[in-house]
């Protein structure tokens, strides 16, 4: 606050600012008409006299002005207010400061001050860049190179941090990392990556239109990151046991990931009994050949399911769609998935999972990457990335 005392005294010595008392009314119809106040004329001794007086005067009976251009196209040049006085008490400091700048001179003195070189900011300012950068040339300070561009709003999601604090207070969302919600804290807890972040932002491009983008527009670049980065796993969502019919034992070996052998397999043992979602379950349709993923084909005959064969080929040819499974027989881990709706899925995922830490992203086949959140003794915590 003091630095910006002596600005404003180095303003008015100099005589780039004035002390002005016309009442804000009369101001405006003079600003409207290009026209200078009376004030403008007094000496730099005056002003200074004028701004000892300012110090203890009542709110509204005087302002700091910028000499400016009465008469400029860009109306934010036409004598702005740099600083007035507020009576009302600061939160901080209380009574200490009884004058206090305004917008463009605060972002004037304090990006000179800290040596700030370049500002990036939304384009709804663009018009006070001129004024902002006449006031550091008047006070000595480096003009702050200025970029400005339009917002980008990604659909059906709430960027505004009033109403976000709002939401959050009324337990609408469960804080600035709700799923729901593209804060960076929020995208970092769902999975997403910081390369597919900033892939996003510069496809995009910096311009001044406003547009609104999607989620899939944002989930492209994390999918293509994420396909080569995460192991897949099964997950049964709402597991349904089921009894194949004459189904050979057999050990199963599945790639980690189905393109880099290096990172190893999982095993299963695989019997007569798996557990298969709730969802393909309900959908098995009388004599229509399905696969277990990497393990036989099987057909369904009224209640009950056979063993058909175990060649890929056969299923190729014939098949209608290859389903995830688990052996019953074998172990297997809760899993609870977080939805960016709040919505929460539960079921069962092999025994591997147990083995990932926190914060490491998985792909469950046919389901979705999701991201380890917490492990608890009775169950692993996900939130779901994205499919
Ligand atoms: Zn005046």
């Amino acid at each position: 606050m003091d630095k910006f005392y002596e600005c404003a005294e180095k303003l008015l010595k100099e005589g780039h600012a004035y002390i002005c008392s016309c009442r804000q009314e009369d101001f405006k119809e003079l600003r409207f008409q290009g026209k200078e106040c009376q004030c403008r004329y007094h000496l730099a001794e005056k002003n200074l006299e004028l701004w000892s007086e300012m110090a203890k005067a009542k709110e509204g009976s005087y302002v700091l002005r910028l000499k400016g251009h009465m008469q400029s196209q860009n109306t934010t040049l036409r004598d702005p207010t740099l600083m007035r006085i507020i009576e009302q008490p600061h939160p901080r400091t209380k009574k200490k400061y009884r004058l206090w700048p305004n917008y463009d001179f605060e972002n004037a003195v304090m990006d000179g001050m800290e040596g700030i070189t370049h500002r990036l900011r939304s384009k709804e300012f663009e018009l006070r860049a001129e004024l902002q950068g006449l006031i550091q040339t008047m006070l000595g300070f480096k003009q702050t190179h200025l970029y400005h561009f339009a917002r980008f709003n990604l659909e059906g999601v709430e960027s505004s941090g009033r109403i976000i604090r709002d939401l959050i207070k009324n337990k609408k969302l469960l804080g600035w990392d709700d799923p729901s919600l593209t804060t960076i804290v929020a995208l970092k807890r769902r999975g997403f990556t910081p390369d597919a972040i900033k892939e996003f932002v510069l496809s995009t491009g910096i311009t001044k239109t406003e547009s609104t983008l999607t989620w899939d527009d944002l989930i492209a670049h994390n999918r293509r990151i994420l396909d080569s980065k995460c192991n897949r796993y099964f997950f049964i969502e709402k597991p349904k046991a089921i009894k194949v019919e004459n189904a050979p034992e057999q050990n199963v070996e599945i790639k980690l990931h189905p393109e880099f052998a290096e990172r190893g397999v999982r095993k299963f043992k695989a019997k007569d009994e798996y557990y298969v979602a709730e969802k393909d379950f309900k959908e098995f349709k009388d004599e229509k050949l399905y696969r277990l993923m990497d393990c036989l084909n099987f057909t369904k005959k009224k209640h009950s399911f056979f063993f058909d064969s175990l060649e890929y080929e056969k299923y190729k040819a014939h098949g209608d769609k290859i389903i995830h499974w688990l052996p019953k027989e074998e172990d297997t881990t809760n899993v609870e998935i977080l939805m960016p709706d709040k919505k929460t899925i539960s079921g069962i995922a092999e025994h591997g999972v147990k083995d990932i830490k926190e914060g490491d992203i998985v792909q469950f086949a046919r389901f979705g990457f999701c991201r380890l959140d917490k492990k608890e003794k009775a169950k692993l915590l996900f939130w779901f990335t994205h499919d």
